[in-house]
């Protein structure tokens, strides 16, 4: 028998050894399964689209919604016993994979397995994220040796969490010398950082994964942060890129000369010991979420116990019996105030607005042993679970929050549909807290559904809430005392410890870093305070400075920020691959390009929740602008970022 196919460019996945498993396990197997992707995925390794049958498509008006797609009791028995017959079958006949299928049959069998039609717009993008059969589509086809082997070329990579261990090993693929450079003593980033109990990712870990990176042992749908950081661990050892990393050392300041035509780079190590790099490129990969975030509360500094931010979590600080007042109910708190409220003898915790929360039962489940067997047995259907996930988490959901302009808001909704989810979560909310009407006004948002980040719920919330040792506080907040927490009210919440659910400097795009491009333009003198830049990677005036999840690359409810720093990185790469080519020393975003760009982005977000929405959320900077989110498609950013397109910068030689 020929050596089994690998289907996958991951490193994190062995290739599948032929199954030997009896009917019966393997029936028991699909008893876990998630149905939807199922088929397609069978379809896909045996080239028989008979099992693309129409009466087991999943409505596309359902499918992001609802568990397994919306498919009805008998419509999963039957697909079921259709799996089950076509695995014996595969087995039988000795696990032999079809050849892959022709475009147009892939994009049959990516229409039924999210039950839409028309996609072939995105036949090429979703094939990347399928990722299957053995190529990492995203990686560069070129090298530094082939376009420019006597230029050379360095560049210095700010950050090594998701977006920097990326960018680094796209630069080693192309053959560029990079440093990277991490303030912190390892990998990891916001999975390194945020230890905070109960923290865990909000998007399906097969989809928040790297596409040519992906798993089929995730533990969890929903995977904890300790998971992660050993994920993006493994990922630094894997493309063997920690060499490349100078920890616990800090960039202070970027500039770049208008007569060498490089970056300087000033850093600081933990000694305190100052060293300064010179590159062609400087990429910032310093997230937008890294820095935390404290209210500005009088009398914040005179607290006199233990106080910390939820990123920064104390755990030298014993919870036990202890008065415990956490200020936030945003994605942090919604994670860690249910962990520590059994612990803490009280625990009050003050909100400004609620969240909306949005069911989903196994938020906290490992992934059930049948359907593990299932990733790690059958060829190609952990994949196309994840391309099942990306689309009902991406494309198919952003409809959902976008403003009809015809619509009345005053029921506290954008749009019919979005309508239909404000009635549903709502009606979620109500069946949670249905005996303890007295919470329900201070528990059901009153903005529309996308506003804000949409978080998830496995019932665990409104337990947490109920408990007799739990008081959920929305006076608002006067001062900070010695001994506690004021109200406006005049009541003083007498507090043992303080901890700050409170986010991050998120519109501080690059803080604290100085940076100083031609003819020493300061960015965050140019920004003042209103970050921008063209596709969120490149800024005028700061030639050859490039940023990942930079300014209008953060997603309020489609999909996932790895989506965005792998089509960033891609487009970067271009950039130095035109550069190089062209014999060119750097590339400078032309002002026009770049306002017409952020002219679009800013129309569009005002026709989307979080822009039209007056609530206060983190996607808006002081001067009210959505400086974080992009309004767009998933499909949009990708066309946008497979390349540079040369016109759209002056090229400097
Ligand atoms: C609690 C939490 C939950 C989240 N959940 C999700 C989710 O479910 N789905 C999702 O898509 N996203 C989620 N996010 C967003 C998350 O930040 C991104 O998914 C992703 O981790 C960003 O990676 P990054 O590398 O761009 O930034 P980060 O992970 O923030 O990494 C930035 C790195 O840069 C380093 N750095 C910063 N400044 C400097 C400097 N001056 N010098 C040297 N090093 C520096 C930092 O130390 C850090 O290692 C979550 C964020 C948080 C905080």
């Amino acid at each position: 028998m020929s050596e089994p196919d690998p289907l996958t460019s991951s490193p994190f996945v062995a290739a599948i050894e032929p199954i030997t498993a009896s009917d019966e396990t393997i029936a028991r197997a699909l008893d876990d399964a998630e149905v939807p992707p199922l088929l397609p995925a069978l379809a896909y390794l045996t080239g028989d689209l008979s099992l693309l049958r129409d009466d087991l498509r999943p409505d596309p008006l359902l499918a992001a919604a609802l568990p397994q797609g919306g498919l009805t009791d008998d419509q999963l028995a039957t697909a079921r016993a259709l799996a089950l017959e076509v695995l014996v079958a595969f087995r039988d006949r000795g696990c032999i994979p079809a050849e892959p299928p022709s475009p147009d049959d892939l994009l049959r069998i990516m229409e039924h397995a999210v039950g839409e039609s028309g996609l072939g717009a995105y036949l090429p993008l979703l094939s990347e994220e399928l990722a299957v059969r053995d190529r990492d589509h995203r990686a560069p086809d070129w090298q530094r040796s082939d376009v420019a082997p006597e230029t050379e070329f360095t560049v210095v990579v700010i950050g090594a969490g998701m977006s920097g261990i990326l960018a680094a090993h796209r630069l080693q693929q192309a053959d560029i010398p990079f440093v990277v450079i991490e303030k912190d003593a390892d990998v990891g980033g916001t999975w390194l950082e945020n230890t905070y109990p109960g923290c865990r990712v909000d998007n399906p870990n097969h989809n928040y994964s790297y596409s040519f990176a992906q798993r089929h042992d995730w533990p969890y749908h929903f995977s904890t942060q300790s998971v992660l950081e050993g994920y993006f661990r493994d990922c630094a050892e894997a493309f063997a890129i920690r060499d490349h990393i100078r920890f616990e050392t800090e960039v202070l300041t970027a500039a770049w000369s208008d007569t060498t035509r490089r970056w300087t780079v000033k850093t600081r190590d933990s000694s305190g010991h100052e060293v300064t790099i010179e590159a062609d490129a400087v990429i910032s990969a310093v997230g937008q979420l890294n820095r935390p975030s404290f209210p500005r509360i009088e009398g914040i500094d005179s607290f006199e116990g233990p106080a910390f931010h939820s990123a920064r979590w104390d755990h030298t600080v014993d919870l036990a019996g202890k008065r415990v007042a956490v200020i936030g109910t945003g994605a942090s708190a919604v994670q860690f105030v249910p962990e520590i409220a059994s612990t803490a003898g009280t625990l009050a915790l003050f909100q400004r607005t609620p969240p909306w929360i949005g069911p989903t039962p196994d938020y906290h489940e490992a992934v059930a042993p049948g359907l593990r067997w299932l990733y790690e047995n059958v060829p190609s259907y952990s994949e196309w679970n994840r391309f099942w996930i990306f689309w009902r988490m991406g494309d198919a959901a952003i409809e959902a929050v976008r403003v009809d302009e015809a619509w009345d808001r005053s029921l506290g909704s954008v749009s019919a549909t979005n309508e239909f989810l404000r009635t549903a979560l709502t009606a979620y909310l109500e069946a949670e807290f249905a005996d303890r009407p007295d919470l329900l006004p201070h528990v059901v948002p009153t903005y529309p559904p996308g506003a804000k980040r949409l978080l998830r719920d496995n019932g665990i919330w409104a337990r947490t809430l109920k408990r007799d040792n739990v008081s959920l506080i929305t006076e608002p907040i006067a001062r900070i005392t010695p001994q506690g927490i004021e109200t406006t009210d005049g009541r003083e919440h007498v507090a043992d410890v303080i901890i700050y659910g409170t986010g991050f400097e998120a519109s501080k795009f690059l803080a604290p870093m100085r940076v100083t491009g031609r003819d020493g333009l300061d960015l965050h003198e140019h920004w003042a305070g209103d970050a921008r830049a063209y596709l969120g990677i490149t800024v005028p005036h700061f030639p050859n400075l490039f940023c990942l999840y930079g300014p209008n690359t953060n997603i309020v409810i489609n999909g996932s920020i790895i989506y965005f720093s792998e089509c960033g990185v891609r487009y970067i790469l271009g950039c130095l691959k035109l550069l190089l080519e062209g014999g060119h020393r750097a590339l400078d975003v032309r002002p026009e390009v770049h306002d017409e760009f952020n002219r679009l982005v800013d129309d569009e977000n005002r026709a989307m929740a979080w822009g039209a929405s007056e609530v206060h959320s983190w996607y808006k900077n002081d001067r009210g602008r959505v400086s974080q989110n992009w309004p767009f498609t998933l499909l949009e950013y990708w066309r946008r970022t497979l390349a540079p397109d040369p016109v759209d910068y002056e090229l400097i030689d």
